[in-house]
C-alpha cells in the first residue's frame, strides 16, 4: 500500500528531533457490532526521528455509523483518536517496522480507530428505549400500557403479584 500515509523517513533516522508533519487519507471497513466505519479515514500527525527509528504521533478521525442498543436510533458521529507508535528497523508485536526507508502511519492510526469503537452505542445517556411489549419508541412516545395483554411475558409476573 502506497498512498500519503506512507512516509519517508530516511533521513530522520537517527537525527534526534527531527520532524516531518504529515496528512493524508486512507479509505477503511471497520465494525464492531452495530458501530461501523466505511469511507476515509483522515490521518494527521507528526513522525519524528530518534536514535534507532522514528516516533509517530497521530491523530485520525472518521465518520462512525451508530445504531442505539436501547431504541434502536441509527445516526452518524465524528469520531477521532489519538495515538503514537515507535517504528525501529525490527518488528514490534504488533508488525511495525520501518520498511523500505518509509513507515505506514495509517495502519497504527486506522487500528486505533477500530478500538475506539464503542461496543454499545446509546443515542443519549437517559434514552429510554423501546416498550418490550409493543415496540413503541419510550424517547417520542409514552407506552399506554398493556393491561389486558394477556400473553405479553410479563403478565405471568403480574397475576403473582396481584394474587
Ligand atoms: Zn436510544
Ligand atoms: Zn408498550
Amino acid at each position: 500500500m502506497r498512498d500519503d500515509l506512507v512516509i519517508d523517513i530516511g533521513d530522520l533516522v537517527g537525527h534526534l528531533g527531527a520532524s516531518r508533519k504529515f496528512n493524508g487519507a486512507r479509505q477503511a471497513k471497520l465494525r464492531l457490532g452495530d458501530a461501523k466505519v466505511n469511507g476515509d479515514v483522515g490521518v494527521s500527525g507528526t513522525v519524528t526521528g530518534t536514535v534507532d527509528g522514528v516516533q509517530v504521533e497521530f491523530e485520525a478521525a472518521a465518520p462512525v455509523d451508530l445504531v442505539c442498543v436501547r431504541c434502536l436510533t441509527s445516526w452518524r458521529d465524528e469520531m477521532t483518536v489519538e495515538g503514537s507508535q515507535h517504528f525501529g528497523k525490527v518488528a514490534d508485536e504488533d508488525g511495525y517496522a520501518i520498511s523500505d526507508n518509509a513507515v505506514d502511519v495509517g495502519s497504527p492510526a486506522i487500528d486505533e480507530l477500530a478500538l475506539a469503537l464503542p461496543a454499545a452505542p446509546i443515542c443519549q445517556s437517559d434514552c429510554k428505549g423501546l416498550c418490550p411489549a409493543c415496540g413503541t419508541d419510550l424517547n417520542s412516545a409514552p407506552c399506554d400500557g398493556h393491561g389486558d395483554d394477556s400473553d405479553s411475558p410479563f403478565a405471568a409476573l403480574k397475576d403473582l403479584f396481584d394474587s
